[in-house]
């Protein structure tokens, strides 16, 4: 089979790859998208747990980039399930024709940066490619991680991790289930599975803040207005610090009086989601603030959750919103069911699994089911996994052992015309990631671009630039309450990894920063580096 050139190989079908690939070959260049699955749709492809569902308003989480899309697509609810999501980024595709440029069923295995050739040669399962550049749209919660508990590959039933659920249904009805983990992925799950199964056994080894997101159908008049300034609309949600509508607010919870603390959070409790911690503006910023908001939403536990003793398992102890808040619909009801159990790993730690179930307290837990709801390596998970190779052979994953640095969450020293995504360093996780990525799709396709124009053959970032500016990302995350508590945001979720907090705080000035930075020609980079 003959190599195959190009001037960019994408990693990915989900929101960014299928974005990259409309952008780029408009602009003339060859293009094929490198997917591992049977279909598009990344997150949305391999999440599809019962609820999954997205918390952030539909009318928010969709491209902007073409008027006439989000003109024509109309959502059926307000946050909207995962098969509906499936379903868009299926129309996006066959609008912009994308299906034909993406190879299904294509794992990368490895990708090196030829340094006498200046080019990028990826090998997959399927054979072999040379590009100039390789754009990883990997995606920040794609690795899922699948603790290594004592006797696991000795279950005999069935095995499930919510980041990689299986296409076909999966009917719980008659079963014993049991769910390890309490984050977004569980909370999610539970109330469905419920309802279904004869008995759910929930095991929690840190109890999890979640808002009710009051989900219904779209609101009529709400998408007619919107759709009328669609392009101010997602322009004023851009200006605020997460990207994410209803959190540009300058009142500070402590100054205002206990009734209208009140107020404000029983407001955003039932209509906000996500938006509950934009009630004030110091409630991420000042560890009094935020204790008056976590205090309330535990409050709010107890008044749902009719068990005393379980309510009070449920009720988080550490800051909000410092581990990625929840949006349920019945999280908390669900534990007022006689067929649902609770069980905390503190005091019952998980012994082992056995062929039959889990062993946690010197008590046996005999399943049908057992899902694992354990998370992902979260942003760096997706890159160190596949052997990528810069210069010298450095691989990545060594190169970022004791911390990933990167410029700008774009760019990484030693990986010449290697641009990531929603990288390490940049809002992604803390934003809107919809728009966000689009962002990053309009910034890397505009330097590839520019590059072409200038005569440019290499770019690559500096130790010095990405060591600057992950400094940055870690003093400006000091100013405020998240590095408080163990999170995936800092690493804390995955033993072997260096604990450190990767996504920058702020896409105002995250914007103004990497837009400058084109402006100047893309200044902090380097170009055609002679070694
Ligand atoms: P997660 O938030 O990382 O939660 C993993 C859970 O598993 C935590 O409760 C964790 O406990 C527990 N866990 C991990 N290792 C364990 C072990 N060895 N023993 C016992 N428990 C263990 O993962 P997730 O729920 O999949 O969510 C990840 C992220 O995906 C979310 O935060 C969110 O950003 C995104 N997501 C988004 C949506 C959406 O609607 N947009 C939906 C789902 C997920 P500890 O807390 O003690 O570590």
């Amino acid at each position: 089979m003959s190599l195959r050139k190009l001037d960019v190989v994408v990693v990915g079908a989900g929101f960014s790859g299928l974005y990259l690939l409309h952008k780029l070959r408009s602009s003339g260049f060859s293009v094929a998208v490198i997917e591992k699955a049977d279909q598009l749709g990344g997150t949305w492809h391999w999440n599809r747990y019962p609820g999954a569902r997205c918390d952030i308003p539909s009318l928010q989480y969709s491209y902007q980039f073409d008027e006439d899309l989000q003109q024509d697509w109309n959502w059926s609810e307000k946050y909207s399930a995962q098969p509906e999501i499936l379903e868009y980024l299926n129309h996006v595709t066959d609008r912009f024709d994308l299906r034909k440029d993406i190879e299904f069923n294509t794992e990368v295995i490895s990708a090196r940066f030829n340094e006498e050739k200046s080019l990028w040669e990826i090998k997959t399962s399927q054979g072999e490619l040379e590009t100039k550049f390789c754009v990883m749209a990997t995606g920040c919660l794609s690795a899922p991680n699948t603790p290594d508990f004592k006797g696991l590959d000795d279950y005999e039933g069935q095995f499930l991790h919510t980041g990689k659920w299986p296409q076909t249904q999966v009917d719980f009805t008659g079963e014993s289930v049991a769910i390890i983990g309490t984050g977004s992925s569980s909370i999610q799950s539970i109330p469905v599975i419920a309802e279904q199964a004869k008995h759910l056994y929930v095991f929690q080894r840190t109890a999890n803040y979640s808002i009710p997101s009051n989900n219904g159908p779209m609101d009529p008049a709400e998408e007619t207005e919107v759709k009328s300034r669609y392009p101010e609309f997602r322009k004023e949600n851009w200006e605020n610090g997460f990207g994410i509508a209803g959190m540009a607010i300058e009142e500070m919870a402590v100054e205002d009086d206990e009734q209208g603390r009140k107020e404000k959070f029983n407001h955003h409790w039932e209509n906000e989601g996500l938006g509950f911690l934009g009630a004030y503006a110091d409630l991420m910023l000042d560890k009094e603030a935020n204790e008056m908001a976590a205090s309330f939403a535990r409050d709010k536990v107890k008044e749902i959750v009719k068990d005393t003793e379980v309510a009070e398992l449920l009720s988080p102890k550490f800051t909000i919103g410092c581990k990625r808040l929840c949006v349920d619909s019945g999280y908390f009801e669900a534990f007022n069911r006689d067929n649902v159990t609770l069980i905390d790993l503190n005091t019952n730690p998980i012994d082992c699994i056995t062929s039959k179930g889990l062993m946690a307290g010197q008590e046996e837990y005999l399943v049908d089911s057992l899902i694992l709801a354990t998370g992902f390596d979260a942003m760096t998970g997706a890159l160190t996994r596949i052997d990528i190779r810069g210069r010298k052979g450095i691989s990545l994953k060594d190169q970022w052992k004791d911390g990933a640095k990167s410029y700008l969450g774009l760019g990484i020293s030693n990986f010449p015309n290697l641009f990531t995504v929603t990288g390490p360093g940049s809002p992604s996780v803390l934003s809107n990631m919809v728009p966000s990525l689009e962002l990053h799709v309009e910034w890397i396709s505009q330097c590839i671009e520019w590059m072409r124009d200038n005569n440019k053959k290499v770019i690559e970032s500096t130790k010095a630039v990405e060591e600057e500016w992950m400094t940055l990302v870690n003093e400006v995350a000091d100013l405020t309450v998240y590095k408080s508590c163990n999170s995936w945001y800092n690493g804390s979720n995955i033993d072997e990894k260096a604990k450190e907090f990767l996504p920058f705080i702020g896409v105002p000035p995250y914007t103004e920063k990497i837009t400058e930075v084109a402006e100047q020609n893309y200044q902090g980079f380097v170009f055609d580096k002679t070694n």
